[in-house]
């Protein structure tokens, strides 16, 4: 290989990162997939047709073994497997897939056996819809014919040594939030954006990161020395000492400026120039991290995605309300008297969909999830209600729903809270009323915010869907990573919409999706109304100390400028410059010795 290759990507997680390439290759959904070079393709097609006869064969005399053993009927499902790793036209659609898109046979396998099984499905015949499974099934055996993914680790727990870098063609939620923080220092995927729930717990575990790099998976091999630079998007493999030895001291620097912006966040809220309280809390996926939260100086949890706690688990059980409890409890008494809003689970989209909806669904983020899917297991539902209502005693306690699409959710979420609420009180619990919030975050809800209103407590605004259901932008599709603009006008437009509601009804508002902790959206944010932010831990010493130096007046008025424009280039013009603005102020108050500096 040669040496000294730089890539880049989308910079989604900052710092400097050093160490050695693990080829990572999810088990959970798909297949890895690798880019060939032209010249390499017969030869793929070549190592696909071996891998299908040895399947075959593999099949055939598995029905021998099992004709002998079981009977004839058991014998001819093997059967039915060798017929179909013979089938032309099972095999040639493979074939082509690997020919017209320059992959990997283990790719095409599992793309094909996938879209093949979906027409079978559809099918009105009942028998061979229920082939759809064996077919499956076939796609599998031929994958493990293959040698998919090599000596690959299979488990995160499994990596072995130390300053490791994961190189994965995209990293799943539950990989991520599984990623063993001692050994791993950073990750790399073909795929993703900055939004995608990986990129997020990257900045929150201060992992730094760069997805959707093109080829990543054919430049990168197991073993190569790399170096990330997680702002500016650049990833070097087997870099020059020269080079190296420049990183060195750029993780030097970063690490004493971390240092510094840490101290001076010590917990206590902020005010803006002209005096407005601002609240800058965290979002966590972890009770580890609720250590991070207190050493980063938030003003509590503003999200706590629960449904990790389901996804770093082991199994496909839900935990029980015993070890729920003791998760919630500990995070609500550790951080007492500072807020924890919790969000039920909101599985199902790209978390862990197809096991837990129970079915493949074609468009899993606009399927089964949040609040809809717990509508669908009420037991899982109520058994995560009860554990939280046992907590609140502990702390400030506050409950928030996912993916609200209208009052009526909300409406038979109360019902069901205050049914447990008031079993409990029966079995002489002391459980006290527990704030209720909707994530507004589905453009329905944020439409119709001032008939949600007299129904929660509070609400809390979740960008990263809001942008990717309102724009038609998928967040973690990196093919599209342009379009998801938070500056967008209709963005803008809704987030004033809602905070002009809120501010009517007497009700909190916060924003907890990413655009809070990027400092040129949050001055916009402020000027729209909002007051209360949330955002990765790491995020918000930095976040306090732009705060402090602003004014929510001026805030008010740039945030009028850009309601006014028309198109996303036009806001992100404006609020570039007005940031500049700021910065050459902020210079200027610190040289003459007043204000923060
Ligand atoms: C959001 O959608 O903005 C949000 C905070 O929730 P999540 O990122 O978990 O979907
Ligand atoms: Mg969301």
């Amino acid at each position: 290989m040669k040496r000294g290759l730089s890539l880049s990507g989308i910079p989604v997680s900052p710092g400097v990162a050093v160490g050695k390439a693990v080829l990572w290759f999810s088990r959970e959904d798909t297949a890895p997939k690798r880019s060939l070079e032209k010249a390499d393709i017969a030869r793929e097609v070549e190592r696909f047709r071996a891998g299908a006869e040895a399947a075959a064969r593999e099949m055939e005399t598995t029905a021998e073994q099992v004709a002998i053993r079981l009977g004839p009927e058991y014998a001819a499902i093997f059967q039915a497997h060798a017929l179909f790793l013979r089938d032309r036209a099972y095999l040639a659609p493979i074939e082509r897939r690997i020919e017209a898109e320059s992959v990997n046979a283990e790719w095409a396998v599992a793309a094909a056996t996938e879209s093949f099984a979906a027409r079978m499905r559809d099918l009105p015949d009942e028998h061979i819809a229920l082939r759809a499974a064996d077919l499956r099934d076939v796609g599998v055996i031929l994958r493990r014919h293959l040698g998919e993914g090599g000596d690959a680790p299979v488990k995160m727990e499994d990596l072995e040594g130390e300053s490791l870098i994961l190189v994965a063609d995209e990293l799943t939620p539950s990989d991520a939030v599984k990623i063993p923080r001692d050994r791993v220092v950073g990750f790399l995927s073909e795929r993703g954006g900055k939004t995608s729930h990986a990129s997020i717990i990257a900045r929150s575990f201060g992992i730094p990161a760069v997805v959707a790099i093109p080829r990543l998976l054919a430049c990168v091999a197991d073993g190569d020395l790399l170096i990330i630079d997680g702002r500016e998007g650049v990833v070097w493999r087997e870099p020059s000492e020269d080079v190296l030895a420049l990183f060195r001291e750029r993780q030097e620097q970063e690490a004493t400026q971390e240092r510094t912006l840490k101290a001076k966040s010590t917990g206590k809220t902020v005010e803006t120039l002209d005096g407005e309280a601002i609240f800058v809390r965290a979002n966590i996926e972890l009770v580890s991290e609720v250590r991070d939260v207190l050493d980063y100086g938030a003003d509590g949890v503003g999200l706590f995605r629960s449904e990790f706690i389901y996804l770093s688990s082991e199994g496909e059980e839900f935990p029980d309300e015993k070890t729920q409890f003791a998760i919630y409890e500990q995070t609500v008494r550790e951080l007492a008297p500072r807020p924890v809003v919790i969000r039920t689970y909101d599985l199902g989209g790209k978390k862990g969909a197809r096991t837990i909806v129970g079915a493949e669904e074609i468009n899993p983020v606009l399927g089964l999830r949040g609040v809809r899917l717990c509508f669908k297991k009420p037991e899982m539902f109520r058994t995560q209600l009860r554990a939280l209502l046992k907590a609140a005693p502990s702390g400030e306690l506050r409950i928030l729903i996912p993916m609200v699409s209208g009052v009526e959710e909300i409406r038979r979420v109360r019902a069901m809270l205050e049914e447990e609420r008031d079993a409990l009180r029966q079995d002489r619990f002391e459980i006290p009323d527990v704030p209720l919030g909707a994530m507004i975050e589905v453009p329905s809800a944020a439409i119709t915010v001032d008939m949600l209103l007299p129904d929660v407590d509070f609400l809390a605004l979740g960008t990263n869907d809001l942008i990717q259901y309102t724009l038609a932008v998928d967040r973690a599709n990196e093919t599209v990573s342009e379009l998801f603009c938070p500056h967008h006008p209709a963005i803008l437009r809704l987030v004033a919409r809602v905070a002009e509601a809120a501010r009517k009804a007497d009700k909190p508002v916060s924003v907890c999706g990413e655009m809070a902790a990027d400092p040129i959206f949050f001055l916009v944010l402020v000027g729209l109304g909002i007051r209360e932010f949330s955002m990765g831990p790491r995020s918000v010493p930095v976040l306090k100390e732009f705060a402090r130096s602003i004014s929510s007046a001026e805030a008010a008025k740039i945030a009028r400028a850009a309601l006014s424009l028309s198109t996303p280039e036009e806001v992100a013009a404006l609020l570039n410059r007005e940031a500049h603005n700021l910065l050459v102020a902020a210079g200027a108050r610190s040289r003459s010795g007043e204000g923060p500096g």
